[in-house]
């Protein structure tokens, strides 16, 4: 029976190398070429291998689409896929990874590491490699490299079920604890809401203008104090909201007329969060109302969004979670089930009727400069993708 060791050297190796690679969600192209030159210079077919154009059908026309790598079986037994999106944050573009002690962090202190979500890549990068040049006997396996994962999951919801070979076990890695289980997440929201108020010379008719900024703050402001924004908790309903962009004004000379901000909501329980929503709404057109000029002119809110995915909760004998807990056994670690509170690529493979539990590898501080990738987690993690890719332990 060949070794199911993970390869450390060559596993570390290859997450500092990706992660040191700029690509924010749209700009894959380079970490998708890495990938794909290591498999081919680990001797994969390369006709295993394509791109599925995913980026021609997301509202941001990105470098690339999702990276497929499909293996034929040498076991029988249903085809299994593993996943792990390319893009990462702005944040991260200009990572320097280097290795401190037990953990990899960004010798760049103006930077987030991009272990989110690179130490994934990495995890299933490495299984491949490993299968390949110690010739390990596997399931039919479809990797999934997913773009576009943090600005809405747009590469996963794109994906075509029947480019993946209709997987029917399906394994994510994306996320900290290794031997925890995702089993269901959160439902997102995402809208844009632009105010227009009225420009007039601040020094000479301020009195004329209608500030947009002051309507924004208005309501910013009103759903702070109402306790409608970041955590939302009411009556025993659960939910979280943020106002994460905003822009606007040109000059101080000028009273702003034009204000855009960048919102989002999530909740597990859809009517929650379209009430959380209703909230935004009214309190941006209750602030415009409040704010007039000396002729009585009032601003004007438009607010537009969509529901970026929806939630999912898997079966509890789902066959994808009790074999990710039949391996985690198996190497002696006791898995835990969680939902989490964030989007993850499994709520639209799963929409899209592949199953899909999501697994930690590592990650600390996910979307923070201080973000960091716990080796020995990280290195778990690999061993765990090993396994599930083989249905060996
Ligand atoms: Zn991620």
């Amino acid at each position: 029976m060949p070794s199911l060791e993970v390869n450390t050297d060559r596993a570390i190796d290859l997450a500092m190398r990706l992660m040191a690679i700029p690509g924010k969600s749209g700009q894959e192209l380079a970490v998708s070429n890495f990938v794909r030159h290591t498999l081919i210079d680990g001797g994969i077919d390369p006709s295993f291998l394509f791109d599925d154009n995913a980026h021609h059908r997301t509202p941001l026309a990105g470098e690339c689409g999702n990276l497929i790598l499909k293996l034929p079986g040498s076991l029988a037994g249903p085809r299994r896929m593993l996943s792990a999106h390319l893009d990462t944050v702005p944040l991260c573009v200009g990572s320097q990874p280097v290795l401190r002690e037990e953990r990899i962090e960004s010798a760049n202190p103006q930077t987030a590491l991009g272990a989110d979500d690179r130490a994934g890549v990495a995890a299933l990068l490495n299984a491949a490699l490993t299968i390949i040049e110690r010739k390990l006997p596997h399931p039919p396996l479809t990797f999934l490299w997913p773009v576009q994962e943090e600005i809405g999951l747009h590469g996963a919801r794109c994906v075509d079920k029947q480019l993946l070979g209709e997987p029917v076990l399906a394994f994510n890695w994306d996320g900290g604890a290794p031997t925890k289980i995702t089993v269901g997440a959160t439902g997102g929201w995402r809208g844009e809401v632009t105010i227009t108020g009225v420009a007039s010379h601040a020094g000479g008719a301020p009195e004329f203008g209608v500030s947009a900024i002051a309507i924004a703050a208005i309501a910013v402001s009103t759903l702070q104090r109402g306790g409608w924004h970041g955590l939302v908790e009411k009556n025993g309903r659960r939910g979280t909201s943020n106002v994460g962009v905003i822009q606007g004004g040109q000059a101080t000379n000028v009273v702003a007329d034009h204000v855009t901000l960048r919102v989002e909501s999530r909740s597990h329980d859809p009517l929650f969060r379209q009430q959380i929503i209703d909230q935004f709404r009214a309190a941006f057109e209750q602030a415009a109302s409040e704010v007039k000029n000396v002729q009585g002119v009032s601003g004007h809110v438009c607010m537009e969004g969509r529901i970026d995915y929806e939630a999912f909760r898997l079966r509890d004998d789902e066959p994808c979670v009790l074999e990710a807990e039949r391996i985690i056994r198996a190497l002696g670690f006791e898995p835990t089930r969680v939902i989490s509170n964030g989007g993850l690529d499994a709520n639209w493979l799963s929409a899209h009727g592949i199953p899909t539990v999501t697994l930690g590898c590592g990650q600390l501080r996910q979307h923070m400069t201080t973000e960091a990738l716990d080796i020995n987690d990280y290195l778990l993690a690999c061993r765990v993708a090993l396994c599930l890719a083989t249905s060996l332990t």
